[in-house]
């Protein structure tokens, strides 16, 4: 018999998403005629904008061409891709080959998991995507668990709150090898300004740490001022690298195309390059993104393509707004949902599970219990914008109405 790999079974009780999916399907079973309005899950909905889809239609048709056909490409992405990239949203404070293509920001945390191993230790936003520490889990990084604490050594827990406007007291905080900080946030919608990313440098330099910072939900920014990258911070390319992906952007939920910044003046203890660990993995246990898919990244980033996607990026923004604005004149406490596409809602008196089921027991609709994204959720709510407006609106009406 095979033994069990052991840190699989430290993760705690399943992945929230099919737990979620679960409980929906139970109450569809009781009650076949709901029609359940999802405001749960960070997934896109609308179609693939024309200009972008056309350039994957063309890419596949090439594909089907004795000349146009290739194979396997470089497995870092395509150089005209990263090319871009670099210039287009990073305006030169990246280089190409510091671009990393991926099949998501998601599958790139786990490979940097791997990279990192399980020795290291690490700080996440309490609450946070709850990838950051299960795959740190998977790959061991745990260290011994403490009971009293009920959490393990290495994992270290930033309380983020609307007390501490989502921006941990860093000075209260030990020393770790990686912090994950992930702004815009997910799920509170927070979104750290230029003096708070850069005390995070700071923070990171005095303790050589290594951040690794998702900007999934940067172009949902759009006060001026606020930070879009990481690297905006002078001194960031020693400290961090960059995750990011087209999912949130341009609906390439399903489609799968992101990247990440390793810069290369990123260094170990003993000097070595971080940029060149990653290069390896990369080329091992990743064969590149798919060719096709990279030419729609190339077509989201031309003229045309940048259009398409903030006019996507606008309407997810526009539901948002709806949803936060008939929360508010409810009177609830809401956080986020400005330069984000997410609503943090404080829940009192309530475990967020509890009211999780009461919104959809009452209302049929499904948003995401707090708890699931850490201790630190406990008593809110997360609401997605990216649900198609018309279920936004009937999910609205069902909030202001007291029955359904
Ligand atoms: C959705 C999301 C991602 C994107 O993951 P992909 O694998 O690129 O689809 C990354 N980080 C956060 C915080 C997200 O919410």
């Amino acid at each position: 018999m095979v033994k069990r790999n052991p840190h699989m079974a430290k993760l705690s009780g399943g992945y929230l998403f099919p737990e979620i999916a679960r409980r929906k399907k139970a109450l569809l079973e009781k009650n076949p005629s709901a029609k359940v309005i999802s405001l749960g899950i960070g997934d896109t909905t609308l179609p693939l904008t024309p200009y972008i889809c056309s350039a994957l239609l063309d890419a596949a048709k090439k594909l089907g061409t004795k000349e146009g056909y290739s194979g396997y490409g470089d497995e870092q992405g395509m150089t005209a891709l990263r090319e871009k990239i670099a210039k287009v949203l990073y305006h030169g404070s990246a280089d190409s080959d510091e671009v990393f293509i991926s099949d998501g920001a998601k599958p790139d945390l786990g490979r940097m998991q791997i990279l990192f191993g399980a020795d290291a230790t690490l700080a996440v936003q309490d609450p946070s995507y709850p990838v950051y520490v299960d795959g740190s889990v998977i790959v061991g990084a745990t260290g011994p668990y403490n009971q009293k604490k009920q959490q393990y050594a290495s994992i270290i827990y930033m309380r983020c709150t609307p007390k501490n406007r989502f921006f941990p007291d860093l000075a209260a905080q030990p020393r770790t090898d990686l912090i994950y900080f992930c702004s815009p946030n997910n799920p509170t919608g927070a979104v750290a300004t230029k003096q708070q990313l850069k005390k995070l440098v700071d923070f990171a330099k005095q303790n050589r740490s290594i951040i690794i910072f998702d900007a999934a939900y940067a172009e949902y920014i759009e006060e001026k001022g606020l930070p879009k990258s990481i690297y905006e911070i002078p001194g960031a390319k020693e400290v961090a690298i960059e995750v990011n992906s087209f999912s949130k952007t341009i609906g390439f939920t399903g489609v799968r195309l992101g990247w990440c910044v390793v810069p290369k003046q990123l260094v170990y203890e003993d000097g070595s390059s971080v940029h060149k660990d990653w290069n390896r993995i990369t080329t091992t246990i990743f064969n590149g993104a798919s060719n096709l898919v990279q030419r729609g990244g190339l077509a989201a980033l031309d003229a045309e393509g940048l259009t398409e996607m903030k006019q996507t990026v606008d309407y997810y923004k526009e539901n948002a707004r709806i949803i936060k604005t008939a929360l508010d004149a409810l009177g609830f406490e809401t956080y986020g949902g400005r330069n984000a596409p997410y609503i943090w809602v404080r829940i009192k008196g309530k475990k967020s599970w509890d009211a999780w089921s009461e919104l959809l027991e009452q209302k049929h609709i499904v948003t995401t219990p707090g708890a699931g994204f850490g201790p630190g959720g406990e008593g809110f709510l997360r609401f997605s914008s990216f649900g198609r407006r018309e279920d936004v609106l009937l999910a609205v009406e069902r909030l202001k109405r007291d029955k359904l």
